[in-house]
């Protein structure tokens, strides 16, 4: 078999594939883990059932328009371009989808921790991971009130947390300074202390065991009776039995995999990282009403999140930066710094939920993308989904609801 792409979801299939019994070779123009795994929160999210949709978003999109200051910004003209998917995605933000939703993503978080912890320990990293349990932290009573219907869901998703006053928040952590009015704790989480590491050393595994990787982007795939033939970006061509294509955002420039036909979009995020402050945590902090989490990983204490709604190739846009920059030292007061200013891009289908199993045009393709914020934490059990389903077993949870078919009308 072949993979297109080797972030957290193309390098975790890749090693699955391998604890299944097949051979496989991974094509990526960009070393292991350089994409949007880079730069993640790094939290194991477990716990983040509820997508960015809710009814919520709908109402204050005319603001979102147009703001600069606000944690999910959208360009006009980027909507505009994108109506469909746009459409798509406020029509799953009504109340009854975002139910349906929710139930859907705790399927999958539910079983998150089988397909990753094998591959930590196959991959020799279980010191790139701390098991500490997450906050998450609202400044006002009215944006805690306001996501009262989200918590509930969560609680009702069975999602272990503890509610907490001020006092108990900064008694976890005594460095916050912004205001706070309640902290939910998830209880029993992890986080990753540099993803790039853990996809080397899972990169490393896969090729001690024979796989291969070939230093190319995948152009296009043509499958035929006996197999795929797979084009290459060096001119050189692959013969497999099936190819993944698991190329995160850039899925759809593979010509030829049915992805041209779906709405797979991209939510932009960003990160700055402050080399000198890791120390200020001990754990990551999601703060609600500034729409970021900080993180105390290994290059320091990193600021990662909020959503811009606009094209994958335009340049980072510097208000963004500046944005998380304010807000940092709202929260943790003067920084020295930042010591690296990142943009990534989050693969997002418009019902939040990622692509998981054969292509429409044909069975020799398998979908693996759309993993939106929640890709550091689905990227195992993704990769155990497909090679389950190469190798003739019915994943857990089944992905009958996660193929591409769902979007057939679109
Ligand atoms: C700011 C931010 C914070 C986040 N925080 C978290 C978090 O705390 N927890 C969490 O679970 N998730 C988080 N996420 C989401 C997570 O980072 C992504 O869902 C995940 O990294 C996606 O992984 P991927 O393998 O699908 O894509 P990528 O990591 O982007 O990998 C795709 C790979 O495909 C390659 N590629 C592109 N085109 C081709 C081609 N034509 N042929 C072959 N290869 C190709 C690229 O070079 C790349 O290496 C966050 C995301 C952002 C932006």
């Amino acid at each position: 078999m072949a993979i297109a792409g080797s972030g957290m979801v193309g390098m975790s299939t890749a090693l699955w594939a391998q604890r299944r019994g097949l051979r496989a070779v991974i094509c990526d123009a960009n070393a292991a883990g350089t994409g949007t795994t880079y730069g993640p929160a790094c939290a194991i999210a477990t716990y983040a059932c509820v997508p960015i949709n809710s009814p919520s978003v709908v109402t204050s999109l005319p603001s979102l328009l147009f703001s600069k200051d606000s944690p999910l910004t959208v360009n006009y003209w980027h909507a505009i371009r994108n109506w469909r998917w746009m459409a798509s995605f406020l029509l799953n933000c009504r109340s009854s989808r975002v139910d349906g939703i929710t139930k859907e993503l705790a399927a999958l978080l539910d079983h998150a921790d089988e397909g990753l912890d094998p591959l930590i320990a196959d991959a020799g990293a279980e010191d790139l991971l701390v098991r500490e349990d997450c906050l998450y932290v609202w400044s006002t009573r009215a944006g805690f009130e306001g996501a009262a219907q989200a918590n509930a869901l969560r609680r009702a998703m069975g999602v272990a947390m503890d509610e907490l006053g001020p006092e108990e928040v900064r008694a976890l952590e005594p460095a916050l300074k912004m205001p706070i009015h309640r902290g939910l704790r998830f209880r029993g989480t992890r986080f990753v202390l540099h993803p790039q590491k853990l996809v080397e050393r899972m990169q490393h595994r896969f090729q001690q065991d024979g796989g291969v990787t070939i230093p190319a982007a995948v152009r296009s795939v043509e499958p035929n009776g006996q197999g795929v033939t797979v084009r290459l970006g060096n001119g050189s061509t692959v013969t497999a039995g099936h190819v993944v294509v698991a190329a995160g955002a850039h899925s759809k420039s593979i010509k030829g995999a049915g992805v041209e036909a779906l709405p797979l979009g991209v939510e932009r995020g960003y990160n700055v990282t402050y080399a000198d402050h890791r120390s200020k945590l001990s754990r990551p902090v999601g703060w609600a009403e500034a729409g970021f989490y900080a993180t105390p990983m290994e290059l320091g204490l990193r600021i990662a999140g909020t959503v811009e709604l606009d094209d994958l190739g335009r340049p980072p846009n510097p208000d963004r930066l500046a944005y998380l920059r304010r807000r940092a030292t709202e929260m943790f007061g003067q920084l020295d710094g930042p010591s690296q200013e990142w943009l990534g891009h989050r693969p997002t289908m418009p019902d939040a939920l990622p692509v998981i199993g054969p292509s429409t045009v044909s069975d020799r393709i398998i979908h693996a993308f759309g993993h939106q914020h929640v890709g550091l934490t689905l990227g195992g059990l993704t990769g155990r989904m497909v090679a389950d389903l190469l190798t003739g077993r019915t994943p857990t949870p089944d992905n009958a609801r996660l193929t591409a078919r769902r979007f057939k009308s679109f």
